[in-house]
């Protein structure tokens, strides 16, 4: 019996979470945000599981690259643009959609002289900071692109939010307005909310919403739980007890012993590490589950594993499974444990984890 560490990831919660979506913005259109390996969970596991969505977005040209192969027909949109006119060549023939968000861009557009058949965002800063057009350059990058002959009936528009995990922010609403005030004389596709305005703030939804962390499961809001938005946790993270230790009070745990027993106890090894993803900078009292009861991480957590307090007396015997966050322990629990984001520790997962899927 193999004692890795698993993340079992359930399709139903994935395909449930897409239906909140489908829920929530009743009149938009739904790209899947599944860059940086989905969030962790895997690329294409999770194309494959949400194929009905109405189209798929990633962050890197590999990523747009590996997931035409799979995916023949479902549009793909790049967000970050592309580095050359190789890459562009690329993606044309690919039938990716560009993400245009600087005018070196457009000079390449303009440069090449290949047909584009598919769609093409224009993308404008509305008060994120990071990418694309700022709102005095958006008229002449519009009218650049829509002068490109096979662009004119391509093009569609986005921008991206900065503050919507924070429903107080009243940033939001000014690029929402901002963002309406920019684009309000081009009749085309547009698409501005993430997770977070998709589920705050219902005139940010336009014609197509790109959900990322809400289809795993996760939050988007540091004052609302997953739950409270009838969210379901895609991965369960988990491992094994690969020893079961007898402590007495004053003994220590771990590298640099920094946790000491207070009493006579046991101490349960479990077979997970920060060589799985798990933060080695995690609090002090972090739990984990076993057999639905919470018990705290003591000492370091170290490459391979790390030490629970069982207390005086214990039925917890080796091989019993231990949860790390799932159901009944939310990743974001853990992750403000480890002073981060949900977001962070789930790309965290590192290969040695073993990945598998239930449907249903
Ligand atoms: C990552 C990303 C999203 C998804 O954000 P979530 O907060 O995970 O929903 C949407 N749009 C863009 C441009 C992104 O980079």
């Amino acid at each position: 019996m193999s004692r890795a560490a698993t993340a079992l990831l359930n399709l139903q919660a994935l395909k449930h979470n897409l239906s909140v979506v489908r829920r929530t913005a009743p009149h938009s259109k739904i790209l899947a945000v599944i860059k940086a390996n989905a969030y962790g969970h895997g690329m294409l596991t999770i194309a494959e599981a949400i194929s009905d969505a109405d189209g798929f977005a990633v962050a890197h040209f590999e990523e747009a690259m590996s997931l035409r192969r799979e995916h023949p027909e479902k549009p793909i949109v790049l967000l970050q643009g592309f580095a050359d006119a190789s890459e562009l060549h690329d993606l044309l023939a690919n039938n990716i959609q560009l993400v245009v968000h600087n005018f070196q861009h457009i000079e390449v557009l303009e440069s090449i002289k290949l047909p584009v058949k598919n769609a093409v965002w224009l993308k404008i800063d509305t008060g994120m900071k990071r990418l694309g057009f700022n709102s005095d350059q958006v008229e002449e990058a519009w009218h650049r692109l829509s002068v490109i002959p096979s662009l004119k009936n391509n093009l569609r528009i986005m921008s991206h939010f900065a503050n919507a995990d924070d429903v107080s922010h009243s940033g939001t609403n000014q690029q929402i307005e901002l963002f309406e005030h920019l684009t309000v004389d081009y009749d085309v596709e547009k698409s501005l909310a993430n997770s977070a305005g998709i589920l705050a703030w219902e005139n940010a939804q336009f014609d197509w919403v790109r959900p990322g962390i809400m289809l795993y499961g996760v939050s988007p809001f540091l004052d609302k739980t997953a739950n409270e938005l009838d969210l379901q946790a895609v991965m369960q993270l988990s491992s094994q007890v690969i020893a079961v230790k007898p402590i007495k009070k004053g003994e220590f745990v771990g590298y640099g012993h920094c946790w000491q027993a207070d009493a006579d106890g046991y101490i349960a090894v479990v077979g997970i590490g920060y060589g799985d993803g798990y933060p080695r900078h995690i609090k002090a009292d972090t739990p984990v589950l076993i057999s639905g009861v919470r018990y705290p991480i003591v000492g370091r957590v170290s490459m391979d594993m790390l030490c629970v307090d069982l207390g005086k007396e214990t039925t917890i015997k080796v091989g019993d499974e231990v949860l790390l966050w799932g159901d009944g322990l939310p990743v974001e629990e853990i992750a403000e444990m480890a002073g981060t984001i949900a977001y962070e520790l789930l790309c965290q997962v590192t290969q040695r984890v073993r990945f598998e899927t239930i449907d249903g």
